[in-house]
């Protein structure tokens, strides 16, 4: 293993990433897979990092620290919004049975299906959409994770969480911090957690297919 991508690992075991699961997708994975030419030198630090159309691949610890707080039971089917690069679609795919991961700009959505299907993941189908809508066609899902921020949790997405299941979203106002919440959803409604401040892109209605 090279030297920085051990220093990763350490790194994620000391903040308190316990899954093995999700340290060996880590470790296999290769950011380098999921970032344009220019930042390939840049892509063990552990530093969120620019992609097209104005988005950001996520920092890997923060990707690692989502995915633990989703406790992604083996035959799950989960719903991801915002795939972005895809790096964490391929962990989720990874982890769960089966994948939905929305996108609104169709160059990342085609760029993140090619990147998946050269690893061989093949349980992730990849959509054109619009997030605020979720996918009805698939709902209810096991899990849902948001990678994009969002004002407040959008009622139709939550609407397609199951009983029992578990959303993790980053809730904010535009250009400022955020909050990382864990969402459960139970009989009687949803029990909220706040699980550290975060800064991600904000979520934005409507496709962008040019
Ligand atoms: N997990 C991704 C993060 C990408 S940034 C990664 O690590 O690469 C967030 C993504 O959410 C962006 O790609 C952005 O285009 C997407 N997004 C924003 N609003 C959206 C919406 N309404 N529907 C679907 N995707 C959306």
């Amino acid at each position: 293993m090279q030297e920085s991508k051990a220093f990763l690992m350490l790194k994620l075991r000391r903040m308190g990433i316990s899954n093995k699961e999700i340290l060996g997708c880590i470790e296999s994975l290769d950011r380098s897979d999921f970032v344009s030419k220019s930042f390939l030198d840049r892509c063990l630090e552990d530093i969120a990092l620019p992609i097209d159309c104005g988005q950001t691949i996520s920092q890997p610890s923060l990707v690692a620290l989502m995915t633990q707080q989703l406790e992604i039971p083996q035959r799950s089917k989960v719903l991801e919004i915002g795939t972005g690069s895809g790096y964490q679609t391929a962990i989720l795919g990874r982890l769960a049975s089966r994948v939905y991961s929305i996108e609104r700009y169709k160059i990342l959505a085609d760029t993140a299906k090619k990147r998946l299907e050269k690893l061989n993941i093949s349980n992730v189908t990849v959509l054109l959409q619009d997030g605020f809508f979720g996918y009805s066609p698939q709902a209810p899902f096991d899990r849902i994770i948001l990678t994009a921020a969002v004002e407040e949790i959008p009622s139709l997405v939550i609407s397609q969480l199951k009983v029992g299941g578990i959303m993790i979203v980053p809730v904010g106002l535009p250009n400022q911090k955020q909050s990382l919440l864990k969402v459960v959803k139970n009989e009687k409604g949803l029990d909220i957690t706040e699980l550290m401040s975060v800064r991600f892109v904000q979520m934005k209605e409507g496709l962008v297919k040019a």
